[in-house]
Formats: structure tokens, sequence, C-alpha cells
């Protein structure tokens, strides 16, 4: 019988929201307090409060589980204030459970980024390079919580995930989607609303990104957001060049809401995006100590979207600088954090008024949630969909393959993960980069 760490490995779980971190790799480490990350903090998400509610035994049995076989001492289900019908619900299953505690959390953006929740849950501040591992403590959101249920006690590999379609579609809903199901393929069979000519964010308003119809569902895809294209939100979003990014830098005021509100710097990292405007605006590049401060932006999106009133991007200057830093393999280095700011309290972002920001009051309401597999008759399947090294296909083109079936596996040794046939078919098309599958 294999452990529940070579199980998850096997059923090529990945973090279902975020990044995609192998969960194998995650759960590896000495973990004293596990986090249940349900705050699902970005505006229009609806995926892991509705899971909690329907599927909160099977949760709570796989914690157990989870705690039994890798001897953690303690869970906490960090789930939002405003959610107590959630709360409730998730308290009466969690009762039976007594190291299995339930976290009430601020309405406040973005209270699901992990340093953010790890010190709102414990206390603990994650510093600037450092790993929540090192201070035993791991978190996992619920979707991928779900994902080993499936594996450990249905046998079923990752092949479907949740994702929330909304804006400017006729049947909005969180739909469960084969992986690979192309965007342009859903956004069509829920239908456009109106003829406007609409662009595509996938992922959450905050951190996700424009995309386009030959796009597909990965295993971390959350959300499909469906807007006009002359939508603020869009575009804040479309790509600029460096010229036109310095020439808007020149505006900047300096006036640091950008850097008083970001969340890092407010737990005491040093993350100073009004510093970085500045001495890109003027073309002073060779202080290094301002362009490190791009090492502690998360992406969040707060400066862009939410402080700046001058509609500049803070944003799209720290993640450039950081890219750069890791092309050279510049990582950040573990550095002390001062206090965090005893104003923080006043300076989070309430999600209800960020909503209102976006310009996304009138998407922000409940959708139906359907636990039925979406019928889908062609899938393109991504190779790499986690961080780390791509899988490496096992099947070729004429094959027939059933669902469940592993169809590519991990690099051996590497930070890597297996991936499963999210339909059953025959294999149509296999590259470096994907396999497509279609249905007999
Ligand atoms: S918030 Fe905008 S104007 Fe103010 S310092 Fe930051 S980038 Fe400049
Ligand atoms: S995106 Fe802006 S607010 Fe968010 S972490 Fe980076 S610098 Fe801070």
């Amino acid at each position: 019988m294999e452990n529940i760490i070579e199980q998850i490995f096997d059923a090529g779980i990945v973090g279902a929201g975020g990044a995609g971190f192998p969960t194998h790799v995650k759960l590896s480490g000495e973990i004293k307090t596990l986090i249940i990350n349900n705050a699902e903090c970005e505006p229009l998400l609806q995926v892991d409060k509705n899971l909690a509610k329907i599927y909160a035994d099977q949760l709570m049995k796989t914690l157990h589980r989870l705690m039994e076989e890798l001897s953690i001492e303690k869970t906490v289900i960090g789930i939002k204030n405003k959610y107590m019908d959630v709360i409730e619900h998730i308290e009466a299953y969690a009762k039976k459970y007594p190291k299995i505690e339930v976290y009430p959390l601020p309405n406040v953006y973005p209270i699901g980024d992990e340093v953010v929740l790890i010190e709102e849950v414990t206390g603990i501040v994650v510093k600037k390079g450092e790993l929540p591992i090192q201070y035993h403590v791991m978190v996992l959101n619920t979707e991928t919580l779900l994902n080993i249920y499936n594996k450990l006690f249905e046998e079923k590999n990752v092949t479907h995930t949740y994702v929330t379609v909304i804006g400017e579609v006729d049947a909005p809903g969180t739909y469960y989607v084969p992986i690979g199901t192309s965007v342009g393929y859903m956004v069509d069979t829920l239908g456009k609303r109106n003829n406007a000519n609409h662009k595509i964010i996938i992922g959450g308003p905050m951190t996700g990104s424009l995309t386009t119809i030959r796009d597909v569902v990965r295993k971390n895809t959350k959300a499909l957001i469906v807007l006009e294209e002359n939508h603020s939100l869009i575009r804040q979003m479309e790509d600029v060049n460096i010229n036109h990014l310095t020439r808007i830098m020149a505006s900047c005021s300096q006036c640091r809401a950008c850097t008083d509100m970001c969340p890092r710097h407010l737990l005491g990292h040093n993350v100073e995006p009004h510093k970085l405007m500045n001495a890109m605006a003027n073309g002073v590049l060779d202080h290094s100590s301002v362009l490190e401060t791009a090492l502690g932006c998360v992406d969040c999106g707060v400066c862009e979207l939410y402080a700046c009133h001058h509609e500049l991007s803070p944003r799209k200057m720290m993640v450039m600088v950081k890219k750069e830093f890791a092309k050279n393999g510049v990582r950040p280095s573990a550095e002390d954090c001062t206090d965090i700011h005893s104003d923080r309290d006043y300076r989070r972002v309430p999600s209800g008024r960020l909503v209102m920001r976006l310009g996304l009051k009138k998407y922000d309401v409940a959708v139906p949630f359907y636990t039925e597999p979406m019928p889908v008759s062609y899938v393109k399947i991504p190779l790499q969909q986690h961080i780390g090294q791509a899988a490496k296909a096992l099947v070729t083109v004429g094959q027939e393959v059933q669902e469940n079936m592993c169809i590519a596996e991990a690099i051996e040794g590497g930070l890597s993960a297996h991936i499963h046939a999210s339909i059953g078919g025959r294999v149509s098309e296999v590259s470096d980069e994907y396999i497509c599958i279609e249905r007999l």
C-alpha cells in the first residue's frame, strides 16, 4: 500500500489555485499546523465556499486522514466571516474532530495570500525570502483538499476542476470542467451577452490575466471573467510596453499610496513600489536596494487596481523587475522584517469597496454551482500546469485512452506532476507542450 504522499503524487495533485505548486512536495515537510485556505479573496470567484458546503463531510475525513498519517498537530480552516452559513455548516462537521478548528477571516483583500493568511491565523510573520514550512506551517486550498479526498477515497486522479464563469455571459455559473477544455468552447456554450466585443480574463480580476479563446482550462484555473472590451479593468490589464510605462511613471506624484496599502509592506516586508516608480521614471537603475524591493512583490494588484488614483501600474513594474532578477537566478534572500505597521488595520482593502473600484458590482451575485461534469468532446491538455518541469507524454497519436488514465509522467527527481486524461477517447495530437484527445 502506497503512503499518502505517494498517492497524492500519483494523482497529479497541484495547488488548485495560485501557481500550481505540486502538493506532494508541499506536504513532505514537518507540518505542525495545516491551514485550509477557504478565503477565496478575489472578487467574483465562487468555488471554495460552495465546495465547503457541498463536501464538508469528505473534507473533514480527508483532513483527519492527513493529520493522522503526517502527524499534523492542528488544522485551521479559514473562511470569511461574511459566510456565516458556511462557517456554521463546517463547524457542525468539524465537531467530531477536536484538532480541527474554523477561523472566521476578515472580509479584506488579499486575506487568501499565503503569508497574510498565516499571520492572520497563527500570528507568525513569514519573512521575505522565507517559506512557511520553516515555521512548520502549510497552506492548502479547499479544492486541493477535495482532490486529495478524490484520490484517497475514490481512486480518482486530477481530471477536472471547478471554474466560475461570470460577467457578460448568458449562463454564468461555476462549472465542473474537464482539464484541457477550450476557453472559447466554454464561453460560446454559455453564451456571450449582447453583441459588444468582449475580452476574457482567466483567473480572478486581481491576479488573473487577459486570455484568448484558444487558451484552455488548467488544474489551477478558477475563473473566466467575460467583460466588454472597453471595461476599465480590461484597459488596465492590457499589456503596455516599457516606453509607455516610463512615460506614465513620469506622472507619478510619489504620494506613496501604492506602498502604504501594499499587503506585504504592511506586514513589515521590504516592498516599496513608489520607490521603484521613482527610480525608473528618473532612470536611476543602479540602486540595487530599490530594485530588490520588487523581489517581495506577490503580484496581488492592490497597488495598481486599488491604491493608485492616477491609474499607474506599479505592479507591472515590480513584476517586470522581478522577472529580470529571476532570469538571472536572483531570488529573495531571507531578511528581517520591520514590525507590522501599526495602522495596518485601517489600510487593508475591504472586499466590498474593491468590487466597486474594479467596476464589477453588477456581476457580484451568487451564481449556480454545478457538480456534474461539463460535456466536452475534445480537450487539449497542457503538459505544464504546475511550477517546475513539464510532464513527459506517455501516449502516442491514435492511441485510445480512458478518463483518469495517466497520459504524461512527472520528470523523475524534479519538481513536476503527472497528467491524466480528462475524457476518454483517441489521442489526436502529441507535442512537447500538450496532448489532444477526441471523444470517440
Ligand atoms: S500610488 Fe500611484 S501616484 Fe502614488 S506613488 Fe504609487 S504609483 Fe505614484
Ligand atoms: S502587486 Fe503591488 S501591492 Fe501587491 S505585493 Fe506587489 S507591490 Fe505590493
